[in-house]
């Protein structure tokens, strides 16, 4: 077979997610001949969703789980834009950000992300916090320590979202109050379901079930909130939940600009791609993460499944410079979940399978730690 060698060719990287990460420092590792790789993100440090809980809670320092794009993309010599892609045209292969000219590419991996789909509730994009971009959360949560640290007024919060996200913030939220503050809340989590957790075994939301009880947290199940204003969530039940800070957790949206580029969107606007992380219509782009739609199976949106996807982005880009076959990306049939519940206590989560225990939070902390030390110099 002829093998084709690039000469002068641009790969860019839109978002430094999880499978971009692993891109990057496997590019590190064995750095590319023949190609300018250039990287775009709006944040220097870009976080390691499993351990959001634990820094919500208190456990981690911010610099804990936080990769430093900037010096990743150094030490692999990759440029490093911090601006936001807003648009491409896959026609000339140019994208554009919003503060510096377009940039020019011959290969285009996006990951993105996604954030929690609050465009059909009236006021969400005004009032509350998404849990995504996870640094404007942070940002906000600060704030509202700081500015509540001597309140003595009770206060409440609210999340929005019952799966995993919601119940590991909230359960965060509640520890980091009770255990390094003065501030009393009450808390309570409005879910779309009849359970918690739903996409996880019996044992797993009953467990959950009791501990949100015995921590005195309301659980409004079956609910949709309809909108919100400054002080009061509004469900569709015609009742309403006063607040004094609250947090959307709920299932992934979508960035319109991909598909408002052209690309072959799924009906919730995330890139189609094709068993090898290539966009269905534009196979000179590729996508991975929660930005993807898998066409081959449905993926959860989940992290373990964006860095997965990481080894196989870079195998199947440099194939494709290279004119060579691409390989697919088999994910598995399950996962293994580790939900933590606030202090240092952890649930361990796959198919029919539940223990629990604080050994099961040193292990997922060995774990995390482990995926970090990767990313450190
Ligand atoms: C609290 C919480 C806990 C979670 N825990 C787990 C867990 O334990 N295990 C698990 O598997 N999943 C977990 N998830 C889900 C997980 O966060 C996501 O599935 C994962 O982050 C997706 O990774 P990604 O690589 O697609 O994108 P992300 O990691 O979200 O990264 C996207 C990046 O793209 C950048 N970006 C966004 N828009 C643009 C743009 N227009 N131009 C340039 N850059 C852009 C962002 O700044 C960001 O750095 C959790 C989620 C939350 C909210």
């Amino acid at each position: 077979m002829k093998v084709f060698s690039p000469h002068n060719k641009q790969l860019c990287l839109v978002g430094g997610g999880h499978s971009h990460v692993t891109v990057i420092r496997q590019l590190a590792a064995k750095p590319l001949a023949g190609i300018h790789v250039t990287l775009v993100s709006p944040d220097i440090f870009t976080p390691y969703s499993g351990m959001l809980p634990g820094l919500i809670a208190g456990h981690y320092s911010h610099r804990d789980c936080h990769i430093d794009l900037q010096r990743l993309c150094r030490s692999a010599g990759i440029q490093f834009i911090r601006d936001i892609v807003q648009r491409i045209n896959p026609g000339p292969r140019e994208l554009y950000c919003a503060q510096h000219p377009p940039i020019k590419y011959d290969l285009l991996s996006i990951n993105i992300g996604s954030q929690p789909a609050i465009d059909n509730i009236l006021g969400a994009n005004t009032f509350g916090h998404t849990i995504k971009p996870v640094n404007n959360f942070l940002h906000h949560w600060q704030q509202w320590l700081e500015f509540h640290a001597k309140s003595k007024q009770k206060q409440h919060i609210v999340v929005v979202g019952g799966g995993a996200a919601g119940v590991e913030v909230l359960l965060a939220m509640h520890y980091r109050l009770q255990s390094t503050t003065s501030i009393n809340a009450a808390f309570t989590l409005i879910c779309s379901d009849n359970t918690i957790l739903p996409s996880h075994n019996p044992a797993v939301q009953e467990f959950f079930s009791r501990h949100f009880l015995s921590l005195n947290i309301r659980i409004i199940k079956n609910s949709f909130v309809k909108s919100i204003d400054s002080q009061q969530l509004h469900l569709m039940n015609d009742s309403s939940v006063n607040y004094d800070f609250t947090v959307w957790a709920i299932h992934a949206g979508a960035q319109t600009w991909p598909a408002m580029s052209g690309l072959k969107c799924d009906d919730h606007g995330f890139i189609e791609v094709d068993q090898f992380l290539r966009s269905t219509s534009h196979p000179g782009i590729f996508a991975a993460g929660d930005t993807a739609a898998f066409t081959s199976r449905n993926l959860p949106k989940a992290g373990v499944y964006a860095v997965r996807q990481g080894p196989v982005l870079l195998n199947n880009i440099l194939a494709e410079f290279k004119q060579q076959p691409l390989v697919p990306f088999k994910p598995q049939q399950r996962f293994l979940s580790l939900l933590t519940t606030g202090g240092r206590h952890a649930v361990a989560s796959r198919g029919s399978i539940f223990f629990q225990g604080k050994w099961v939070w040193y292990w997922k902390n060995h774990i995390d730690q482990n995926f970090m030390n990767r990313f450190k110099p």
